[in-house]
Order: structure tokens, then C-alpha cells, then sequence
């Protein structure tokens, strides 16, 4: 059997979000008059949403639950979404109503209208940090020179048609970056503006460290091209040192004693700086092969067993 539309929520931690938020979203779907399931991912969250999603499913068997065997992140939980969806479109989206739902139907609009994905644009963001909008300023900025492509208010909210899920299953990277995917696969784009919504209820999942990480990893999975920097880095070193080196040899030939101690400290200093740097790029690319090469699922999906007391997660 297969639906029009599958919505699929990567979901951790939104015990007091979650019921409210799959009232919204259905309230929209309902107005669209197409069939569809609401694809729950459940990242294995410590409180009790993977109950309230159970009983939701219960309730209404077009929401389903997939609850992973632990918090695999929200990209392994969009990849779990991805193929346990059945849908010919697939919707992305928070759970938290960040990403306003009265958008699916303009978004189902354009499917129909022959479009493969429809992206929304963040138009206007939610109060962020300053320290966050720099962060991501300089993440999008490095991604649109790696990726080639504009990922300035880039967002996860997006539709993607059948064909493009096809298409995102073949990439078998286990380091995944759904935006530059998307991306990366190409086919009939359109965009739409969106205004980020104020979270209702408990906070953002992600801490400052949790999002540098997952910047740094999602640079090294996607591109070359920090090696790029480091190779022409050390390019440029090459032509100074010649120089400078030709000028000291020079004045050796000359005659002239060298009192040149200054310089000799700050050599060390720059060239040492440098080269751990540039071991540290090509480290951190040895670490993302590592990973990848060790062929390790994405995700674990663990269904409750029928009987069973609680929820999967309370010994935790
Ligand atoms: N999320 C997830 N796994 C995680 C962290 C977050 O599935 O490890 C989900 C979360 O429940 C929400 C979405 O990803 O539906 C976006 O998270 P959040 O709202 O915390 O991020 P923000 O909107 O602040 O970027
Ligand atoms: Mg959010």
C-alpha cells in the first residue's frame, strides 16, 4: 500500500511538544484531501515520547512510530525516515512547529505542479545568539564554496519527491548532510520563503559544542575542500621559504654574520603551528574514512515487543 504524502519528524526529547504538534500537522494534512502517514522517528528520547507516539499510533494508524535503539542524531533519523517512508512525496520537518506546517500545502501545490523538491528558506530566523549566527554564517559560507551551492538560510524543512528519495538512497555515506545532499542530487528545485517559528515548548536539543561538531563533520564528509586549503597552505610556505631562504644565502655568500635569532624562533613557531594544523585536517579526514569504511548501520530501529511494560527507553 502506498500513501500520497509521508511527513517525517525526527523526534527526541518532545514529550510536551509532541502530541500537540501531530494535532497541527494533521489539521493541515486533513485540509489537503490526499492520503498520508506521519513517519515519527523516535531518536531514542529518555522521557516519554516514544509512549505518547505509541498511543498516537494507537489512536490514529496513519502516525508511525520507528523508534531507533538510541539517539543516532537527528541526520540518522531523517536517513531511518527516508526508508521507512512510503510515500511518492516525502515531507521533512521538526517536531517542535519550527517549521510551520500551513506551508505543507503550498508545498504539495508545487509537487504537484511538476517540481521534485520544494526547500523552504529561512526568511527571518528566531531569536538566535549572535555567537550562533556568526557560527553559521561562516559554516554556510564554507559549505556554498564545498557544495556548490547557496545554503544561506538553508533549512530541513523541504518536500522531495519519489524519485529523489531513490536517488538519496543510493548515496551510502554514513556521515550524511540532508541539505547538502538535497543539493548535491540536483533535479526540479523551487524554493519558498518561511519565518522560523518560536520554539512552544522545552528547549533546542542541540548545545554550542554539539553544533561545532556537527559543522566540522559535515564539512570533512562533504568536501576537499579544507585539503585543498591545507595543500595550497603549504604552497605559499614554499614560495616564502625560497624567498627567504635565497635572501639568507645571499647574505652568507655576502660575508655578512647572521644575527638572525628572532627570526629562527619565529620559523619554528609558524612552521610548527602549520604543520600540526595541517595534520589535524588530514587527521580529521582519516577519522570521517574510518567511519565510514568500518560500513557501521546509520540507524537501529528497536520495535517494542508486544507486551511489553513502558517504553523502550525507561531503564535509562
Ligand atoms: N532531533 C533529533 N535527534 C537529536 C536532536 C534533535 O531527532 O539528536 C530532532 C528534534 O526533536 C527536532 C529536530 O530534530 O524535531 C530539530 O531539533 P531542535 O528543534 O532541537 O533544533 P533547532 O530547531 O534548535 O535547530
Ligand atoms: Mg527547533
Amino acid at each position: 500500500m502506498s500513501v500520497d504524502i509521508s511527513v517525517v519528524i525526527p523526534v527526541y526529547n518532545e514529550e510536551p511538544a509532541i502530541e500537540h504538534s501531530l494535532e497541527v500537522v494533521r489539521g493541515h494534512l486533513d485540509k489537503i484531501g490526499r492520503s498520508y502517514e506521519l513517519v515519527c522517528v523516535d531518536d531514542g528520547s529518555r522521557d516519554r515520547t516514544l509512549e505518547r507516539l505509541l498511543a498516537a499510533a494507537a489512536a490514529d494508524p496513519r502516525v508511525r512510530p520507528v523508534p531507533l535503539a538510541r539517539n543516532f542524531g537527528k541526520e540518522a533519523a531523517m536517513a531511518a525516515g527516508l526508508s521507512e517512508a512510503r510515500g511518492r512525496a516525502l515531507i521533512f520537518m521538526d517536531a517542535d512547529l519550527q517549521h510551520p506546517p500551513s506551508l505543507i500545502a503550498r508545498m504539495v501545490e508545487l509537487w504537484a505542479e511538476g517540481y521534485d523538491v520544494v526547500s523552504a528558506v529561512k526568511e527571518t530566523r528566531a531569536r538566535e545568539s549572535l555567537v550562533y549566527r556568526m557560527m553559521t554564517w561562516v559554516f554556510n559560507a564554507l559549505m556554498a564554496g564545498a557544495a556548490r551551492g547557496d545554503f544561506r538560510g538553508a533549512s530541513d524543512f523541504k518536500l522531495i519527491d519519489r524519485q529523489v528519495v531513490d536517488a538519496l538512497m543510493q548515496c551510502a555515506e554514513r556521515n550524511r548532510f540532508f541539505r547538502g545532499l538535497v543539493t548535491w542530487v540536483g533535479f526540479r528545485t523551487t524554493e519558498i520563503p518561511f519565518t522560523v517559528a518560536e520554539r512552544l515548548h522545552g528547549t533546542t536539543k542541540w548545545s554550542l559544542v554539539g553544533l561545532i561538531r556537527y559543522s566540522i563533520r559535515n564539512l570533512i564528509a562533504f568536501s576537499a575542500l579544507p585539503l585543498k586549503m591545507v595543500t595550497a597552505m603549504g604552497f605559499g610556505t614554499l614560495v616564502f621559504a625560497a624567498g627567504l631562504g635565497a635572501q639568507t644565502l645571499w647574505r652568507y655568500l655576502d660575508g655578512e654574520a647572521l644575527s638572525g635569532f628572532t627570526t629562527v624562533i619565529l620559523l619554528q613557531l609558524i612552521l610548527g603551528g602549520l604543520l600540526l594544523t595541517s595534520v589535524g585536517v588530514i587527521a580529521l579526514y582519516v577519522a570521517v574514512i574510518y567511519d565510514e569504511v568500518k560500513h557501521r548501520p546509520m540507524f537501529l530501529v528497536r520495535r517494542p515487543r508486544p507486551g511489553e511494560q513502558g517504553g523502550a527507553h525507561e531503564d535509562r
